[in-house]
């Protein structure tokens, strides 16, 4: 069996050495035990961004797809699939239902997508999106990070819903993929020096709904076009999450204020009850040809680190993974 240990604290972008792979050597099953094998691991942004409050020497935190190869737990035979929190490893001994859920009928869809569209990332999507932003048909809905696991997902959830939708990511390729493919009604680039004047154009009734994703200054623009009572969904703000220095000052709050905006932080644990209804509602919209997705995809757990970086840097289109 292999793991990453978190073996030195990241500072900025995590660098070679951080994380140390490292051989380990199982013990034998006890009574109620099971052990199960990675086929899937995520890669996500929330690690970075917990990362400062881990313990030097851990396991390195995360969410895998794993399928029981030996088992001394009814509840978890041979061959049973299951998405478990058991971190960057390939091999796991578990006895702790807290820790797990055992994979839902996926209907032949991948996998794979127990880490992404119909897992974590999913129902990140659609509880954070649906019940802090209410969308409403024909309001203007902005999201952040558009062309990630969680922001793609949000933009085709609001096209659902009959909003207008104006996705902003970083490559103009990751945009041609948001409007053609996905169906969003307009894209900029971040990156772009117009990049207010370009959110003006696209938002001219001023934007009701704001997916964060990102935090930071384009989030203070996009904020700052927002209408009267609006409602800002903060999921994440990963434009500061390598940073090195403390966050810079806000200058958001005026138009909270000015506009009584409702902006609200939420972790997506706070749905757990409601778990399968995220992965239910999601995997029929795939079915029904309305919700699409994309992986990228990283072969090898000996990689793994590689594609934690790359994904924090911007090389995904949809929901990063890597296949063991
Ligand atoms: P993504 O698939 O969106 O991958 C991360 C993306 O972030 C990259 O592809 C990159 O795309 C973008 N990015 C990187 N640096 C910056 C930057 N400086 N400014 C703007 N964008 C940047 O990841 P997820 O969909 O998994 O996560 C998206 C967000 O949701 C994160 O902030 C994450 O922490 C948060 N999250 C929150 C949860 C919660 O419960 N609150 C649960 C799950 C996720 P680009 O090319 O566009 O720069």
């Amino acid at each position: 069996a292999r793991k990453y240990v978190y073996a030195r604290k990241f500072e900025g972008f995590p660098k070679e050495g951080d994380l140390q792979l490292v051989e380990e050597k199982l013990p034998q099953l006890k009574d109620g035990e099971f052990l199960s094998k990675a086929v899937y691991l995520s890669v996500d942004p929330y690690m970075r961004a917990y990362a400062p409050s881990l313990k030097l020497g851990t396991t390195f935190i995360g969410g895998q797809v794993a399928v029981v190869t030996e088992s001394k737990n009814i509840t978890h035979p041979v061959g049973q699939y299951i998405v478990g929190n058991f971190g960057w490893r390939t091999h796991t001994i578990s006895d702790n239902e807290s820790e797990l859920y055992v994979l839902p009928d996926f209907d032949k869809l991948p996998l794979s997508l127990g880490v992404g569209v119909l897992g974590m990332p999913g129902n990140t999507a659609y509880f954070g999106f649906l019940e802090i932003c209410q969308p409403k048909p024909g309001e203007t809905v902005v999201v952040t990070g558009a062309a990630g696991a969680v922001g793609s997902h949000v933009g085709q959830i609001a096209k659902i819903k009959g909003c207008t939708v104006i996705g902003i990511a970083g490559s103009d390729e990751k945009g041609k993929w948001l409007v053609d493919d996905l169906g969003f009604d307009h894209f900029i680039n971040y990156k772009d020096d117009k990049f207010k004047e370009k959110l003006e154009q696209a938002t001219p009734k001023g934007v009701d709904c704001y997916f964060d994703n990102v935090g930071g200054e384009i989030s203070s623009i996009v904020i700052s076009r927002m209408n009267l009572y609006g409602r800002v969904s903060v999921c994440g703000s990963i434009s500061g999450y390598n940073d090195t220095e403390p966050a810079k000052a806000t200058t958001i709050q005026r138009f909270l204020v000015g506009k009584q905006l409702k902006m609200e932080g939420f972790i997506v644990r706070r749905w757990t009850e409601r778990w399968g209804e995220g992965i239910l509602q999601n995997k029929q919209w795939i079915q029904e040809g309305k919700l699409k997705y994309s992986e990228t995809v990283t072969e090898g757990f000996e990689n793994m680190f590689q594609a934690f970086v790359d994904m924090l840097k911007g090389g995904n289109i949809g929901k990063a993974v890597v296949k063991v």
